[in-house]
């Protein structure tokens, strides 16, 4: 197996992000909820879009959703993801509410599905850095990677 000779691009870490990233580590998908309306919003920001509430906390989420859209990169546009071609890279609508975009792994591209029921799994992408991935959701296939 080749080694990339560059390596994978990571997410900013700031301060913003932090609790994100540490319930990740955990494998727990974690979202601002505002304590105002009860809204959970994805990416996190300071002001909720639904109520202008300026307050909130990180709540764990079920890690459930469904496929709103997707792409399938064939395309080579960073070499660290040379090997991977062709990956799906979906928007994920939460049952919670908010999209987030993500990989789904563990399905042929052409299994790809608009609707289908996906859940979070988490891989590690760096030291201590773990990044939310989707799978079909259970009874379909996969299983955990924890790579
Ligand atoms: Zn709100």
């Amino acid at each position: 197996m080749s080694q990339p000779v560059v390596a994978k691009p990571l997410p900013p870490q700031t301060p913003e992000w932090a609790p994100f990233y540490q319930a990740a580590a955990r494998g727990v998908l974690s979202l601002p909820c505002c304590q105002q309306c009860g809204e959970f919003r994805f990416p996190p920001r300071p002001v909720c879009p639904q109520c202008l509430g300026r307050t909130f906390r990180w709540q764990e989420a079920s890690g459930r959703g469904e496929i709103w859209s997707y792409v399938v990169m064939h395309q080579v546009y960073h070499p660290a993801f040379a090997d991977e071609v062709p990956y799906a890279v979906v928007l994920v609508r939460l049952v919670e509410g908010p999209k987030i975009l993500s990989r789904l792994v563990d399905v042929e591209p052409q299994a790809i599905e608009i609707g289908a029921a996906v859940e979070v799994a988490f891989a590690a992408v760096g030291e201590d850095i773990y990044l939310p991935e989707f799978r079909l959701a259970s009874g379909r296939e996969g299983a955990r990677r924890d790579s």
